[in-house]
């Protein structure tokens, strides 16, 4: 007897609740949509549609890895951010709805038209380059990365989107070997983690992503303690950027940004109202009368 959409889902549920994990309803959804080939709508409109064997068998597996807390992104390898659909896999960081606090803010200040240049530093599976990309027809990216794994992942994700046109990506520690004064909007979305947190995460996050992505040194600072005076460096006068930072780091952050020379210094909250994006600007030159 083959199992029904309505039944897989509903067993899938079961287990997933009962291997305690936080979100049994929603991920027995995704798994099940995906292991069936079926849509939201099809486990509503055609419950009883009978799942094959291979579906069954694809389904067996997902759960197995569920249960083991591989996320959900990566047994799917995408997860959706802002209006696109990316994929991921264990070398990018998966993106957060708190990310989408920086697209938030570049869009309320960067013109819809204008052919203007974005920089994102660490630019893992492109989530935030190419959100940017996607909403500013005119504008052009560079993202850079440490690791050539993550790059593939990003310019899969741009191909795909067909934003490959307009953005290039580059392997590169920060933003050594970029120029002085070349763009109008660093982002980043660096390891911001201490390292000694690290090992207090859920097992999604500590066993499945990379630490790269993560790990942020001792106090969670590191990267930005470099990030602040290369931004400044590479931003060009007038330009501004917009970092993500843990709930906590507002402070610290600020403070690097302000002894960097940014001006405008500021931390925007994310949907939950943590502090989540510093932002400011590159001291714009001076113009005479
Ligand atoms: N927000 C991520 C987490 O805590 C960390 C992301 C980062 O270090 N940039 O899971």
């Amino acid at each position: 007897m083959s199992l029904t959409l309505v039944q897989a889902w509903k067993q899938a549920r079961q287990r997933l609740e009962a291997a305690g994990l936080a979100g049994p309803v929603i991920d027995a959804r995704l798994l099940v949509e995906a292991a069936a080939d079926a849509t939201r709508v099809d486990i509503v409109t055609d419950p009883q549609r009978p799942l094959t064997p291979d579906q069954e068998q694809r389904l067996a597996d997902y759960l197995q890895r569920r249960e083991q807390r591989e996320p959900v992104s990566q047994i799917l390898g995408r997860k959706g951010f802002w209006k696109l659909m990316l994929a991921v896999n264990d070398q990018v960081l998966t993106p957060r709805p708190d990310t989408e606090t920086v697209v938030e803010y570049v869009l309320r200040d960067f013109p819809q038209h204008a052919p203007w240049t974005v920089l994102d530093l660490g630019v893992g599976s492109g989530a935030i380059l190419l959100s940017v990309l996607a909403e500013r027809p005119a504008a052009r990216g560079l993202g850079v990365d440490i690791s050539e794994e993550a790059l593939a992942v990003a310019r899969d994700n741009a191909a795909s989107l067909g934003l490959a046109p307009r953005s290039v990506f580059l392997r590169g520690d920060w933003t050594t070997g970029l120029a002085d004064g070349n763009f109008d909007l660093v982002v980043a979305n660096p390891p911001y983690v201490a390292t000694d947190v690290i090992e207090t995460l859920e097992p999604e996050v500590r066993r499945y992503e990379p630490r790269l992505a993560l790990d942020g040194g001792p106090d969670g600072l590191d990267a930005y303690r470099r990030l602040a005076p290369e931004i400044l460096r590479v931003l060009k006068p007038g330009g501004r950027f917009a970092v993500e930072i843990g709930y906590d780091q507002k402070v610290a952050v600020e403070a690097l940004f302000r002894e960097a020379g940014a001006e405008g210094v500021h931390t925007l909250p994310d949907l939950a109202q943590r502090d989540r994006v510093v932002t400011g600007l590159k001291k714009p030159l001076e113009t005479s009368g």
